[in-house]
């Protein structure tokens, strides 16, 4: 019943909140959710995969990227460069399958400046000293780097308020996040706007 392009999922909020776990999660249970692959300058950590979990590149492979608007948006995070690339989101919407992407909170916005329709949902975690705990234990950074982090964070929370969604990753509780991420996925399926605009006409006449 349902025609059109797939649905965008742009889910956000501060490095530690569980962002990876929680998308990686919910594209266990949803069919058809595609994920879009970011690039990034950064180096790889230890098991991430090219073309899976980043697309690794060099400063300057990135920037010849956006001189040729290769990037849906992109953004400096931590001296690093990341981007979402166009052409993958343009192409997965199209053939109607639904994307999910996880960029720093301006990376979300500008996704929802881009495509008006994209879901923003943020993420949290219950407390905000967790967020330094989460970044600890995965000891991926430097204690100067987790510091930045945390800057970063505080500032990002003062856009929770243009998300349309906001999503509390309790400790301990994944399964919950979870469930709520993968409600919200469904219940934007129904929203009625994206129906067609035939189907409507002919449910409003029958
Ligand atoms: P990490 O280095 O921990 O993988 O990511 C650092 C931050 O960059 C995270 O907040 C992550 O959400 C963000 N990020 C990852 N990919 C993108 C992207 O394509 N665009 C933007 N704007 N941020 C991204």
């Amino acid at each position: 019943m349902i025609h059109g392009p797939g649905l965008l999922f742009v889910i956000s909020g501060p490095s530690g909140a569980g962002k990876d776990t929680l998308v990686e999660a919910v594209r266990g249970r949803v069919p058809r959710l595609m994920y879009s692959v970011s690039a990034t300058t950064r180096t790889a950590r230890a098991g991430e995969r090219e073309g899976e979990h980043y697309f690794f590149l060099s400063r300057e492979a990135f920037e010849r990227r956006i001189a040729e608007d290769g990037f849906l948006e992109w953004r400096e995070y931590g001296g690093h460069l990341y981007g979402t690339p166009r052409d993958a989101v343009d192409r997965v919407l199209q053939r109607g399958d639904d994307l999910i992407a996880k960029p720093e909170v301006h990376g979300a916005l500008a996704i929802k400046h881009a495509y008006p329709e994209a879901t923003l949902i943020f993420l949290l975690p219950d407390k905000f000293s967790t967020l330094r705990e989460r970044l600890l234990e995965r000891r991926t950074e430097s204690n100067e780097a987790i510091v930045a982090r945390l800057v970063i964070a505080h500032e990002e929370m003062r856009s929770i308020r243009e998300f349309d969604y906001l999503v509390i990753n309790e400790q301990r509780q994944l399964e919950r996040a979870v469930d709520d991420l993968q409600s919200i996925l469904q219940a934007e399926r129904f929203r009625i706007h994206r129906y067609s605009d035939d189907i409507i006409r002919k449910v409003e006449h029958s």
